[in-house]
């Protein structure tokens, strides 16, 4: 039987399902896939959220709303990421797996909140996706520029790069606890396999420098502008062919044979990745 929590979504036999999955009346899993209204547009270039510059037009973005739990075990459905339409059913049925899985977010608030701050976002421990500004530390768009790259709990899993002066900086201040890897609640390597599996291949917490725990894309850059290229349905499909590439690698023999599965896991994503 398929996840019980995607089946809600899809509205059949919502009481049936909803005694089916454990959840009472008040736990009510919500989530839904919409365009950007034109006053959501407006609202993210009034608040540095959006450019008139940025590579992807307001068009091709979708509002992901959500329920989620936070590290109290509380539910709440208030939840949403906005990211490219191509990757939206895949990135609904994250934060559906996430639920389910009870993995622990702090919040999921939209970046107008913050100003597109990235800064005060992470210190204010949010998940988000999509914002219009560049690579931290760099001038290149960043992929969450291009609503294809998601930060979970910055708090559990921090950034850590270099200052300008070449000290090592690790945003935000709060997560030093963090450093270490140690698995507590909300630390991504619980999830990877999530992430992997819907079509977000790179994972920052595999690299030397920066490291970005917090941080899920999907790549390359040539695969993102194929995508653009596209119109909606037909880079939806292409996504999903893209997504499915993981999971039939982890079935290969020869993946099958690696020493443990986190070794096949990484393995799969590298090869998967376009
Ligand atoms: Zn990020």
């Amino acid at each position: 039987m398929p996840p019980c929590i995607p089946l809600l979504f899809r509205r059949r036999s919502l009481f049936v399902l909803l005694a089916a999955c454990g959840l009472g009346a008040a736990g009510i899993a919500l989530a839904d896939v919409t365009p950007l209204t034109n006053r959501q547009c407006t609202l993210m270039q009034e608040n540095q959220v959006m450019s008139a510059t940025n590579p992807v037009p307001c068009e091709r973005l979708a509002l992901v709303t959500f329920s989620y739990r936070d590290f109290s075990g509380k539910q709440h459905d208030d939840g949403s990421v906005v990211v490219l339409d191509a990757v939206a059913p895949q990135v609904q049925e994250i934060f559906a797996e996430l639920l389910e899985r009870k993995f622990p977010l702090q919040r999921a608030q939209p970046m107008e909140v913050y100003h597109g701050d990235d800064e005060a976002s992470m210190i204010h421990n949010n998940s988000s996706a999509f914002n219009g500004r560049p690579i931290t530390g760099g001038g290149a768009w960043s992929k969450h520029a291009y609503g294809v790259a998601i930060d979970i709990n910055p708090v559990q899993n921090p950034y850590i790069g270099k200052d300008a002066s070449g000290q090592t900086m690790v945003l935000p201040s709060a997560a030093s606890a963090y450093i270490s890897r140690k698995v507590r609640p909300g630390m991504s390597e619980q999830v990877l396999e999530i992430f992997f599996r819907h079509g977000f291949l790179i994972w920052g917490g595999y690299w030397k420098q920066p490291i970005d725990y917090q941080h899920f894309e999907i790549g390359s850059r040539d695969f993102i502008a194929r995508l653009l290229a596209l119109p909606k349905n037909e880079a939806r499909a292409e996504f999903a062919s893209y997504a499915q590439g993981y999971g039939a690698c982890m079935q290969r023999s020869d993946m099958l044979t690696m020493p443990s599965l986190d070794t096949r896991r990484k393995a799969c994503a590298g090869q998967s990745k376009r």
